[in-house]
């Protein structure tokens, strides 16, 4: 493709998703595609010959379309938002034109200084701790996932006592947090996880952390991380954040917090407050590509001190020494994660914050939440509806009086709309409904087109 190509089918297809985002509203969130559906439109063996441009394009609409999931939808109230932006977007396509590959400072100075900066700002944008900048101790990275983040942050906490044999090693978490924590230690090859128990409002009970950790070091166990959820997956729940980072301090555990979600409303001060303790923490991690207008994929993963995560992370091979890092003076960002390769994942979220401004990206989550709040005041004046868990973020959790079988039909009546969705969970073993309020596109009248279809079915 010559470049004059390039700029003819690259400003087609700018074109067509301007379009796609023009009409995301109306069109049914889940597509109606059955399993093999899309592959069945696929030619069984890839062309011998290329194909002209313009009719890959066209597959765009003959064979993607039909499977594609809105989540860009105004409607989308399912799992977390994954909200996308234009400025998003086009710093996608920047990296993307730019090829690079930031391993090392060496092999692009641009893409590490520019996501050591940004994240830098982040820390300033959301009040957490000063040390967690590259300027000081700690220090920020981008990676593909929440997941990942803790899962090297496992890691992490392993090498601490790598003379230790793993599967003498616990991990703890509360019983409402997100499976990836589970997940992070299976893959590291930890023993043990535990899961504490919760209070009435889904948050770790801090003196149940402390009970199991005296007896797993009874039992000759190695108590080795903690992960305190700010903003559970279920219900936004925030763990006690000051109590669980001081029992970690006390037994020498590294305290890790997933923030995953709601670690994007810290841009807004009135949310800080679910920060206190977080000074306590050994590591942080949120997805802009959940709730800050960032595509997928945008993990931040903040660690107050980067020097045990160099020191689990870091092998040097002879091909990749090189007179900089040597110097001591770059970050060499393959030592902070488990990838060597990288991309410039930083320039998305450099085009959000320039493009919104620290306020614009304030109004957008605060937008969020009102309108979060205003459907819980409509839940909690119907008499059919109960809420299962308080309003703290986007998410609005609630469940029909009359049990499951009446929760269950709000959420057909929601999903047969074809232009809102939801998807319920359970709490304690009853379905509840979770309206997640967080995409780009969600305004006032789409949250009164979920609440008619609850209102009608409740
Ligand atoms: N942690 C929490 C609290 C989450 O809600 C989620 C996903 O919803 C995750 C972790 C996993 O995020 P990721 O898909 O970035 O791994």
């Amino acid at each position: 493709m010559s470049p004059d190509e390039f700029r003819q089918h690259g400003k087609a297809l700018i074109d067509w998703i301007a379009d796609y985002w023009a009409t995301v509203e109306s069109r049914p969130i889940i597509p109606d595609a059955a399993p093999g559906d899309i592959r069945s439109r696929l030619p069984t063996a890839a062309p011998e010959e290329g194909e002209p441009f313009g009719s890959i394009a066209a597959d765009l609409d003959r064979i993607v379309m039909p499977g594609v999931t809105q989540w860009q939808s105004p409607g989308w109230f399912a799992y977390f938002p994954a909200n996308v932006s234009f400025p998003a977007i086009l710093g996608e396509l920047a990296a993307a034109g730019l090829g690079q590959q930031g391993m090392l400072w060496q092999t692009s100075p641009a893409t590490t200084e520019i996501e050591s900066h940004v994240l830098d700002w982040l820390v300033d944008l959301m009040g957490l701790p000063m040390d967690w900048k590259t300027t000081g101790p700690g220090g920020g990275v981008l990676q593909m996932s929440a997941s990942d983040s803790t899962h090297t942050a496992i890691v992490v906490a392993r090498h601490r006592h790598r003379d230790a044999d793993p599967s003498r090693m616990v991990v703890y978490t509360s019983a409402q947090a997100h499976s990836s924590i589970e997940k992070g230690a299976n893959v590291a090859g930890i023993g043990h996880v535990r899961l504490i128990d919760t209070d009435d409002r889904m948050a770790m009970r801090a003196s149940s952390l402390s009970a199991a950790i005296e007896a797993d070091l009874a039992a000759d166990l190695i108590p080795v991380f903690v992960c305190g959820t700010l903003g559970t997956t279920g219900t936004t729940a925030v763990d006690p954040l000051a109590a669980i980072g001081e029992i970690a301090r006390r037994h020498g555990l590294w305290f890790h917090v997933d923030a995953a979600y709601a670690g994007s409303a810290m841009i807004c001060e009135e949310f800080r407050h679910h920060l206190h303790g977080v000074e306590l923490a050994d590591s942080y991690t949120f997805n802009p590509h959940k709730w800050l207008l960032t595509n997928f994929d945008c993990s931040v993963f903040w660690v107050a001190d980067r020097d045990p995560l160099i020191d689990a992370m870091a092998i040097v091979p002879p091909y990749l020494r090189n007179a900089a890092s040597e110097s001591g003076e770059v970050i060499d960002y393959r030592d902070w994660h488990v990838p060597l390769g990288r991309r410039f994942r930083a320039l998305k979220l450099w085009f959000v914050i320039r493009h919104y401004g620290a306020e614009g990206l304030r109004s957008y989550v605060r937008e969020h939440v009102r309108l979060a709040l205003d459907l819980t005041e409509r839940v909690e004046a119907h008499p059919s509806l109960r809420l299962v868990a308080p309003t703290l973020f986007g998410l609005v959790s609630f469940a029909h009086t009359d049990g499951d079988e009446a929760t269950g039909r709000v959420v057909d009546a929601i999903n047969a709309t074809r232009t809102s969705y939801v998807v319920p969970s359970t709490l304690a073993g009853r379905l509840f409904v979770r309206v997640a309020i967080g995409s780009t596109l969600t305004e006032l009248r789409h949250v009164e087109a979920v609440w008619s279809a609850i209102e009608g079915a409740a």
